[in-house]
């Protein structure tokens, strides 16, 4: 569907959300590459910055073992127009391009340089990142996973000890279920570069949550979270489904949810808290513009809500412009709600929670002071 553009809406000023300590539970680490560096290793690598299939299989559109049309060469394209997309399925077709820039263990050096730079540079104090190591040697495969595992993890300690930042790899539904066990392996003996769960994003409608049951188990056997990205293209049971087949602990989006007040209770009563990204709702025609995000009807009805910007860059937002929108539109109030919602449903260690919430409660006990005197 056609969206509209420029893809942010004018900035709205707002005292909390600048000054709030951030946490990231929902963030690509590859959807935060800046367009000037997309553009750059683009170039450097002479990769196409658009990625088409040459057909849309009716067994996924990853484009595996397939041949690629270039739709535009790096050297012509600008930055600022790099990360246009329309629709859902151009924005994986967006997500691939910018995958397959990344090419060596040092482009994603420099990719987890320049997000902890912005992170720091907006207050985000913690993080459970998502990286998709299938998709890295779909598009790379003499990359070595380990390696640029190492790389990232090694650019993301830099920002301790103002940010600490863990990984969720994700298992990625588009590849299948070997593809995911695998990944799941590989992933468990990677806990000392800070791998703490795995997660699951890509096709939930043709590669639904039964698929990744046995993964999932493994996954868990092995002491890592579970997380799942449900309810954006699927409908209320793929969340269910996320919850109860694959144990998820939280979810991603899960916006559909709100369809079946069954599965909404399942959410409300379990605690399970949503990972909403509101810019990212929109631009993906997930959540209807021109209606009220409804991150606050979830809110209402006792699911625990969070906020994050999934993948700012390509979406052109950041997780500070997606808490200035919330509290805008919500209030600070509920923004104070989602944060201390984001702090307790990180699989930060006690002590770790303790040191988040108390930089909250000072964050916003000064921003009152400024506004008393
Ligand atoms: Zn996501």
């Amino acid at each position: 569907m056609p969206l509209p553009a420029p893809k942010a809406g004018p900035m709205v000023p707002s005292a909390l959300a600048k000054r709030i300590p951030k946490i990231h539970l929902h963030c690509h680490l590859e959807g935060t590459l800046r367009p000037a560096t997309f553009v750059e290793l683009a170039d450097k690598h002479g990769v196409p910055l658009r990625y088409r299939p040459p057909f849309d299989s009716a067994q996924g559109d990853t484009g595996r073992g397939q041949s690629f049309d270039c739709a535009h060469s790096a050297r012509s394209a600008q930055d600022d127009t790099a990360y246009r997309f329309e629709g859902l399925q151009e924005f994986l077709y967006l997500f691939a391009a910018v995958s397959r820039s990344l090419r060596a263990p040092e482009d994603y050096a420099r990719l987890a340089a320049e997000f902890v730079d912005d992170a720091l540079a907006q207050g985000v104090i913690y993080g459970e990142l998502f990286v998709s190591p299938s998709v890295w040697t779909f598009f790379n495969p003499t990359l070595d996973v380990r390696a640029t595992m190492e790389a990232v993890v090694t650019e993301l300690r830099r920002a301790r000890p103002r940010a600490i930042f863990r990984l969720l790899p994700d298992l990625t539904r588009n590849f299948g279920e070997a593809s995911a066990t695998e990944t799941a392996r590989a992933m468990a003996t990677m806990t000392d570069l800070d791998v703490v769960g795995v997660s699951l994003g890509g096709d939930e409608v043709r590669f639904p949550a039964r698929l990744f049951v046995e993964p999932f188990a493994y996954a868990r056997s092995q002491g890592l979270h579970c997380v799942a990205h449900a309810g954006e293209a699927g409908g209320a049971a793929s969340v269910r489904d996320a919850v109860e087949l694959l144990r998820a602990e939280r979810i991603g989006h899960g916006i559909r949810a709100l369809d079946d007040p069954s599965t909404i209770e399942l959410l409300a009563t379990r605690r399970i808290p949503l990972e909403i990204c509101p810019t990212s709702n929109r631009l993906t025609g997930v959540a209807l513009t021109g209606h009220p995000h409804p991150y606050a009807d979830f809110d209402r009805l006792g699911c625990v809500v969070t906020i994050d910007s999934d993948d700012p860059a390509l979406f052109e937002t950041s997780i500070t412009r997606e808490y200035e929108l919330v509290e805008s539109i919500a209030g600070p109030a509920a923004l104070e709600r989602y944060v201390r919602n984001a702090i307790e449903a990180t699989f930060a260690a006690p002590i770790e929670k303790q040191a988040m919430r108390t930089q909250l409660e000072e964050a916003v006990a000064e921003l009152h002071e400024r506004s008393s005197s």
